[in-house]
């Protein structure tokens, strides 16, 4: 079999970018899915599952990654149609029973109170940690710590197919957003370490939480690793890459919105604070206008009639 295709029984949801992608494993006794996406727009993930003929009723397990939402959201909507248990890592299993929205960084982003948590919490019944295996049908996972993008997240690895399951720590030629202020300024440290661990598996396969697969995994590895040793020399470059995110994320929660609006309201994000400070310009709020010109020149973000919508796929 060529390695750097996936098993018939290993599906990959490819979504836009606002939600995760899913990986679901088919198994005799219902299909175990990784990452839920998010809840708004859970209906989707429900559709695309069935497109597949996956059916979501008879999932057997849930996983997740990490604790962002949109690895999560998707969780009661899925339970609620299944009864299938959550799992997770320990450090996501301790935010979720926290309720801990600094650590989804849910208030770093400054939508505490424009953004509802997905809810209910669905507490995980059993915890993966690093150094487990676990068997997700006819493959025996290992659960790898994953830090970086996010302190807590895991990434699982099957090393029969070499199939590595990465989460956000690593995409094509990219990574996740790396959020020094929040996890820490190691980070970027732990990033690495993480990568070099990816490495060290030999994978032939990489299925990231954003994107598309990633079959030149040992090139990749190097080309993300670069780009984390660029963010550690320059902190500008970094600041941008969160930036951008940060923006298009906000803008496609609380889209349509009146620009007028949109230009104010992140007046104490300290997202915005932080990285205004990084990239030396003096207002805050000024760095959000000149986001959303360069993202409305770039047709990522339209304005009609001065209501924002973006064209990010969703
Ligand atoms: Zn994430």
């Amino acid at each position: 079999m060529n390695k750097t295709q996936l098993p018939s029984d290993i599906h990959f949801i490819q979504r836009g970018w606002f939600h995760c992608n899913h990986v679901v494993v088919q198994d005799p006794d219902g299909p175990i899915i990784i990452d839920t996406g998010q809840h708004t727009g859970v209906e989707d993930t429900v559709a695309l599952l069935q497109e597949r003929g996956i059916d979501p009723t008879a999932i057997q397990l849930i996983i997740n990654t990490h604790c962002h939402t949109d690895h999560w959201g998707g969780n009661a909507r899925l339970q609620a149609l299944s009864g299938a248990p959550v799992i997770c890592g320990p450090k996501t299993a301790e935010i979720f029973a926290n309720g801990d929205t600094r650590a989804m960084w849910v208030d770093y982003f400054g939508m505490a109170e424009s953004y509802e948590l997905p809810s209910p919490m669905i507490l995980p019944s059993k915890i993966i940690a690093p150094g487990d295996s676990i068997q997700l049908g006819r493959y025996s996972f290992q659960i790898l710590a994953a830090p970086g993008h996010a302190p807590d997240s895991i990434a699982l690895f099957e090393p029969k197919y070499g199939i590595l399951l990465c989460a956000d720590a690593m995409f094509e030629q990219d990574c996740g957003v790396m959020n020094s202020k929040v996890s820490g300024e190691k980070t970027l440290d732990e990033a690495l370490t993480t990568l070099a661990r990816f490495k060290e598996l030999d994978a032939t396969i990489a299925l990231p939480g954003h994107g598309p697969i990633i079959t030149d995994v040992a090139e990749n590895i190097e080309a993300v690793s670069h780009l984390i040793r660029l963010f550690q020399r320059r902190s500008d470059k970094h600041a941008r890459h969160l930036c951008a995110r940060a923006f298009a994320f906000s803008l496609l929660i609380l889209q349509p919105i009146p620009r007028t609006k949109f230009l104010t309201m992140f007046e104490e994000a300290p997202w915005l604070h932080d990285n205004a400070a990084i990239l030396g310009i003096p207002k805050p709020t000024d760095l959000l206008a000149k986001l959303t010109e360069e993202f409305i020149q770039r047709g990522l973000v339209q304005d009609n009639h001065g209501i924002l919508t973006s064209t990010i796929p969703l």
